[in-house]
């Protein structure tokens, strides 16, 4: 798609640090580097975010990365976890609309990188929880 970065790094308009491709997916090296090897997942079609995927295209992107995962486990290994995240739209933190999974190496609880998850468990009765659950089942197509 065109002015879309991801695309013309895919396409070698614009440099990246690859570290894996094939017909499907491309996978280079985040400019952040939130940690070191923090790796993006980037599927060739462009698609803007997990709203526009089929299962066909989830499948080809999610094949990939555990192979990714093992690559960065073997190439540090003082890598102690990763964290897999995938970020959907302007709110959640996504920053550039072709659909991308971050990789991030974990060290150390101090290596500057953190996710928080509150928690509300308290604010939701049981009947509540059920016609949450409830109201998403009923959309699963
Ligand atoms: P998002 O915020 O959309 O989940 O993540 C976008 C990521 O793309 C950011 O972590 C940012 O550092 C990375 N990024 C943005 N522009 C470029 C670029 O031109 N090259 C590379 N390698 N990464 C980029
Ligand atoms: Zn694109």
């Amino acid at each position: 798609m065109e002015n879309c970065i991801f695309c013309k790094i895919i396409d070698q308009e614009i440099p990246s640090y690859k570290v894996y491709e094939d017909e499907k997916v491309y996978a280079f090296l985040d400019i952040s580097q939130a940690t070191k090897g923090h790796t993006l997942v980037v599927p060739k079609q462009h698609v803007t975010d997990i709203f526009d995927y089929d299962e066909e295209l989830a499948a080809d992107v999610f094949a990939r990365i555990p192979k990714i995962a093992r690559a960065l486990e073997k190439a540090f290994p003082e890598m102690e976890g990763l964290n897999i995240l995938n970020n959907n739209k302007e709110l959640a933190y996504q920053s550039v609309f072709h659909s991308h999974v971050h990789l991030v190496p974990r060290y150390s609880k101090k290596d500057d990188f953190s996710i928080h998850f509150g928690n509300h468990a308290e604010q939701q009765k049981p009947e509540e929880m059920q016609a949450i659950a409830d109201k998403i089942k009923e959309q699963v197509k």
